[in-house]
């Protein structure tokens, strides 16, 4: 067949599988979209594309596209985050990072500029270790839903449209928060009990910052522990119920924190004053 297409483009391994002893296929997120391609004989200690094909490595791809898969030939590496991955932790919140992209991309060439940005922007973040790993989680999970056309007006009744009062209560039927008046409405007429979750509106503030501030102007996040836990249950389910994704290294994660209850790693209160773009204390 005569039909190669040849490129070169920046990427993010987000992923690696053996091929028979000595291949891998790798999936590399780039800023045009999600790209498999086979590296033949990367498994090999010698291989020339041994460290460019490691989870979470950024580098420059060439990559002869055929009908299917393409071929990964010559690559450089730009930045290993190697830190990363070596802290089980660190390792398991990158691993789940890149799940989570590589469900939200689209295939090259309909892929976005913004989600591999903002992906890069997570690992980054993440390495960086000025927030613990679950605030960097909550909000490349808001990035990601916002990506993917799963997020609600974090700030409006989903319902009716008004601002919300003080008190936002979030309906997993509902799939946002709904004012007091739509509140009724839902009760009265729902057959099957919803899910509910009272928050304070300024947590909906919180999360239309995650959502729309790129990482780079998103000062210090503070949260208060029982807050970030309740983003983690309405982030849960919009990504299950709205989005459609359920990862199995989101399983692993759950167990990582379990085993680590107990040990204090948050305080303090909500905090946007570290903001550049100028926002305020809640
Ligand atoms: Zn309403």
């Amino acid at each position: 067949m005569g039909n190669h297409l040849f490129y070169n483009t920046e990427g993010i391994v987000l992923r690696a599988i053996a091929y028979g002893e000595s291949h891998l296929i790798v999936t590399l997120l780039t800023p045009a979209g999600r790209v498999v391609a086979l590296a033949r004989g990367a498994k090999k200690p010698q291989s020339r594309l041994r460290a460019s094909t490691q989870l979470l490595t950024r580098g420059l791809y060439s990559i002869t596209q055929h009908s299917g898969m393409g071929t990964l030939g010559q690559a450089e590496v730009l930045e290993t985050y190697r830190s990363l991955r070596e802290s089980l932790e660190l390792a398991a919140y990158a691993a789940y990072f890149c799940e989570l992209a590589a469900a939200a991309a689209e295939d090259r060439p309909h892929g976005s500029v913004a989600l591999y940005q903002q992906f890069s922007g997570t690992l980054h973040r993440l390495r960086a270790g000025q927030d613990i790993p679950q605030i960097v989680a909550r909000v490349w999970e808001t990035k990601v839903l916002r990506m993917v056309g799963a997020s609600p007006n974090w700030q409006l009744c989903v319902r009716c449209g008004e601002p919300l009062s003080e008190v936002a209560d979030y309906r997993s039927k509902a799939g946002g928060f709904l004012c007091a008046q739509c509140v009724v409405q839902a009760d009265s007429n729902g057959r099957t009990p919803d899910f509910s979750l009272l928050v304070p509106t300024a947590l909906a503030q919180v999360l239309t910052r995650f959502a729309e501030t790129p990482w780079e102007r998103l000062g210090e996040i503070r949260l208060k522990s029982e807050n970030l836990n309740r983003l983690d249950q309405i982030l849960r389910i919009q990504l299950t119920d709205y989005a459609g994704i359920v990862l199995r290294s989101r399983r692993f994660l759950d167990q990582l924190d379990e085993l680590s209850k107990g040990v204090n790693t948050s305080a303090g209160e909500i905090d946007q004053r570290h903001d550049e773009a100028g926002s305020h204390q809640v």
